[in-house]
């Protein structure tokens, strides 16, 4: 056989995903030298993940990522497969036999439990379900939200936490022209919600906001930011990390806090967003659904940089009816692919998988957040995903067994046997225009199609 990687005998790459992660792997993959032909599997009709369906709709800016994506799509040798559910449509070990490697870049599509009394009460729910419904993905178009309470809670001070917290502080108005499903701007416009409050269980220093998405909380037309200016008193580690040079985000965010601790209440203004520290959910309360959630004070203790939060065992408690739980996702098993329960990821080496005795499994690669774990931002993606496709390039000899791979013709025809309808990309052009027209006529950038039924039908 000729060398693996050359015309007469190309590398063959499946990804699983087709979020930023698997996009940046195909990127790394296409521009490698050598000749490679990328399979990308999806589950939805619809490519690019988190960009489509978790970045907030007012932060359209962050979508331009898109762009790039598309430019890899349209290589002659990147082909979508889309609509197939890999470990239900086609097994791992095909897409093993059809390639000579595949790389899961599937994300982190659970979330983390908190793990206590009534977290499952109607009136508490994922931010994984709110950012999904907001967002008009498929699985959560159907979920309802109770928004005639006067109080929400948001548990969880990082960047999906911001998000549920601006989306629901908002006016209509200032989200009616972004691409919002409009089954969301519906049920806000009748939004009864007066008071929003995002709760983290340490102190201010330790909030995992980035600086922009903090700054924009003193910035809504109708919401006034609170924080009480106690909460600014810090403990000596946490005056030392502040004093730490490299800081400068978590400097950032606490000069902001500070700003919100100091600002006169605006009352014209209809909402109030708080921001409470140093408190953990200790019990959700209710009959039928969620009353009242009972809250424990917290200390923090461990050296600066370190430092983790322990219950003090006095509690408050907050009426509300309706609870967000933002304490970060959780990558889901994938039937025939090691799997690290206590982490929630792929156990992998800079991104090749390894079994349950830390060997390699050969033709198997991990990026993104199933293989970090969910952090960073779009672009962290990038150099993670490049990372891993050092490591299969690195591998190429023993990639190749020295048997023809069949690639996309073998799934393709996996699918076709089970008249399976997936999508390639000319087809997912054709509903992202439709979307596009669809947004237009209302000043949206597109008004996404929310039921896999209604996408095929724009193509069938
Ligand atoms: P995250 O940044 O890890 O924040 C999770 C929050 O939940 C932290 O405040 C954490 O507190 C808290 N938490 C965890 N376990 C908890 C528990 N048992 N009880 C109470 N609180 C708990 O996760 P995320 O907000 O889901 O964001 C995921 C990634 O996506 C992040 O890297 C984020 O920056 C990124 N993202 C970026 C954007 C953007 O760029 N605009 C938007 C959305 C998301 P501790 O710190 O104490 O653990």
């Amino acid at each position: 056989m000729p060398t693996l990687g050359t015309e007469q005998n190309p590398l063959l790459v499946a990804i699983v995903g087709s979020g930023p992660s698997g996009f940046y792997a195909a990127e790394a993959l296409l521009k490698s030298g050598l000749t490679v032909k990328v399979d990308m599997l999806e589950r939805l009709p619809t490519p690019f993940g988190l960009v489509r369906s978790g970045v907030a709709p007012d932060h359209q800016k962050l979508k331009q990522a898109i762009k790039l994506y598309e430019k890899i799509a349209h290589s002659p040798d990147f082909n979508l497969i889309a609509n197939v559910t890999v470990g239900v449509d086609i097994s791992v070990a095909q897409l093993c036999a059809s390639h000579h490697a595949v790389i899961f870049a599937c994300g982190a599509e659970s979330d983390r439990k908190l793990g206590i009394p009534g977290e499952d009460l109607k009136g508490s729910y994922t931010a994984t379900e709110f950012v999904g419904w907001y967002n008009g993905h498929p699985d959560y178009r159907d979920c309802v939200f109770d928004l005639s309470h006067a109080v929400a809670v948001i548990i969880g001070q990082g960047n999906v936490a911001a998000d549920v917290g601006r989306i629901l502080a908002k006016t209509v108005d200032a989200l009616k022209h972004t691409d919002i499903a409009q089954h969301a701007l519906d049920a806000l416009a009748e939004s009864k919600i007066k008071e929003i409050h995002i709760i983290g269980r340490r102190g201010p220093t330790q909030a995992k906001f980035t600086p922009k998405e903090l700054r924009e909380f003193g910035e809504l037309p109708d919401c006034h930011s609170i924080v009480l200016p106690e909460d600014m008193i810090l403990n000596p580690e946490s005056e030392k990390e502040l004093a730490e040079k490299n800081n400068i985000a978590s400097k950032k965010i606490y000069d902001l806090f500070c700003a919100f601790s100091k600002c006169d209440i605006d009352h014209a203004k209809s909402r109030k967003c708080f921001f409470n520290f140093l408190m953990s959910p200790k019990e959700l309360i209710g009959h039928e659904r969620l009353e009242k959630i009972i809250l424990e004070k917290n200390i923090l203790s461990g050296a600066s940089f370190q430092q983790s939060a322990s219950a003090t065992g006095e509690t408050v408690e907050l009426e509300t009816g309706l609870l967000f739980r933002s304490i970060g996702y959780r990558g889901v098993p994938l039937t025939g692919v090691p799997f690290a329960d206590n982490q929630g990821l792929i156990p992998n080496d800079k991104g090749r998988v390894l079994d349950s005795n830390a060997n390699i499994v050969l033709q198997m690669y991990a990026a993104g957040w199933i293989k970090r774990g969910p952090s960073g931002i779009i672009g962290t993606n990038r150099a993670c995903s490049v990372e891993t496709v050092e490591c299969l390039l690195h591998d190429l000899t023993r990639l190749d067994d020295g048997n023809k791979k069949a690639g996309a013709d073998a799934v393709l025809s996996i699918l076709n046997d089970k008249k399976h309808r997936y999508i390639n990309y000319d087809e997912w052009q054709k509903i992202d225009a439709k979307e596009i027209e669809r947004g237009k006529i209302k000043g949206k950038p597109r008004e996404k199609y929310t039921s896999i039924r209604d996408m095929l039908s724009v193509i069938d």
